[in-house]
């Protein structure tokens, strides 16, 4: 590919607006821009064939330039799996116009390596789209330091476990003794100190949650129940943690669920203990009950400090938490609506949220009806 052709086609019709920067650029310019990147950028054309490869391609793979051009990623050997893969994204981009991103393993003479790519549309003068122009950064060093965090994350939370419970067991038989003896002083204290080894296994249960999600190991055990009676004792235990709120149940559903009672209970908890934590000054918290024909929704509602438009689609994040002031009084990993949310997928329902920044927030997730 020369590099007058590599130029035009980046500059074609629909791609000026979007790219007047690169309009900007010579065609010499361009040219030393793609071949010094350090990013591997191809070109396919609508039958998924390499039109070009930078330089990079050769550091990234150790295999040379001239043996990707006019190959698709089948004739280059990579798996069915991960051919499949790139040939659906390219589709994508051909026939909607539109980017997409992409993530594969490539078997290179030094070893498997990691890509993550980003596919971009290249428009003919009439609108169409010609070819599909990709970047791929060699993704290896990081997806192995994040192995090494979640091993040590999951290594830390296990060992923790263990000393935790025993430390729960004996401050709960000692603020009993305590108590029983009259020395009101010291169970008092032990009674302090019960509840912060409650906050540190709630931690500790979060991390080791996170660690299955991301092994995949997350385990549903689905059974028959009552979602009236699992809303009613969840919101009991967790009324019992904050008598100043007022948490009122609205509606029921007549049908049952087929679902992980322990799993859902923590869902609900999660939401209403987010509920009392970020409204501390509004009382109120509904809980409401909602049956279709199909399904059935649960919404949590309280009356405090809501969450920033622009802020609301990334909570469900892992370890994502709302950046404001007001917030740094309230401890948390930003884990609960992360575990939640792939609780309700794993369950194939939705989970969302609305809210006003100021004036609340309504949390809600939707499960099949049986
Ligand atoms: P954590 O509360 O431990 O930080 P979560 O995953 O439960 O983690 O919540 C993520 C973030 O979403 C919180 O840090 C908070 O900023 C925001 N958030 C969650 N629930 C509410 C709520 N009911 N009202 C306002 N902000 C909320």
């Amino acid at each position: 590919m020369s590099e007058v052709s590599l130029h035009t086609k980046i500059s074609g019709s629909k791609t000026r607006k979007q790219s007047s920067r690169v309009y900007n650029l010579s065609k010499k310019d361009l040219l030393a821009v793609t071949e010094h990147a350090p990013d591997v950028i191809c070109r396919f054309d609508t039958a998924f064939r390499l039109l070009y490869v930078n330089p990079a391609i050769e550091l990234a793979t150790g295999i040379p330039t001239a043996a990707f051009l006019n190959k698709t990623t089948r004739e280059l050997g990579m798996p069915d799996e991960h051919s499949s893969n790139w040939e659906e994204k390219i589709s994508f981009v051909i026939t909607t116009g539109q980017s997409a991103t992409l993530e594969f393993p490539f078997l290179t003479p030094s070893g498997l390596r990691f890509f993550h790519s980003v596919l971009a549309p290249e428009f003919s003068d009439d609108g169409r789209v010609e070819t599909v122009l990709s970047i791929s950064r060699d993704i290896t060093e990081k997806k192995e330091l994040d192995k090494k965090k979640e091993e040590a994350v999951s290594f830390v939370s296990h060992e923790l476990k263990t000393p935790v419970t025993s430390l729960k067991l004996s401050t709960q038989v000692l603020k009993q003794k305590f108590a029983r003896g009259g020395d009101a002083y010291t169970a008092a204290h032990l009674d302090r100190m019960d509840k912060q080894i409650d906050k540190l296994t709630n931690i500790i249960g979060d991390l080791m949650d996170t660690t299955r999600i991301e092994q995949g190991a997350l385990k549903l055990q689905k059974e028959e129940f009552d979602m009236n009676i699992l809303v009613k004792e969840t919101v009991e235990e967790v009324q019992k943690t904050s008598p100043q709120h007022s948490i009122v149940i609205l509606g029921k559903s007549e049908r049952s669920v087929c679902a992980d009672r322990f799993r859902i209970g923590q869902v609900i908890t999660n939401l209403l203990t987010n509920a009392i934590r970020y409204s501390p000054d509004a009382a109120d918290i509904q809980v409401t009950i909602e049956a279709t024909n199909k399904e059935i929704t649960i919404s949590v509602r309280d009356h405090g400090i809501g969450i920033p438009k622009e802020q609301q689609k990334r909570i469900f994040e892992r370890f994502y938490r709302v950046e404001d002031i007001e917030q740094a009084f309230h401890m948390g990993l930003g884990l609960g609506l992360y575990i939640s949310s792939e609780i309700v997928k794993q369950h194939h329902g939705k989970i969302w949220v609305t809210s006003e920044f100021g004036k609340g927030s309504t949390f809600s997730f939707t499960l099949s009806l049986l």
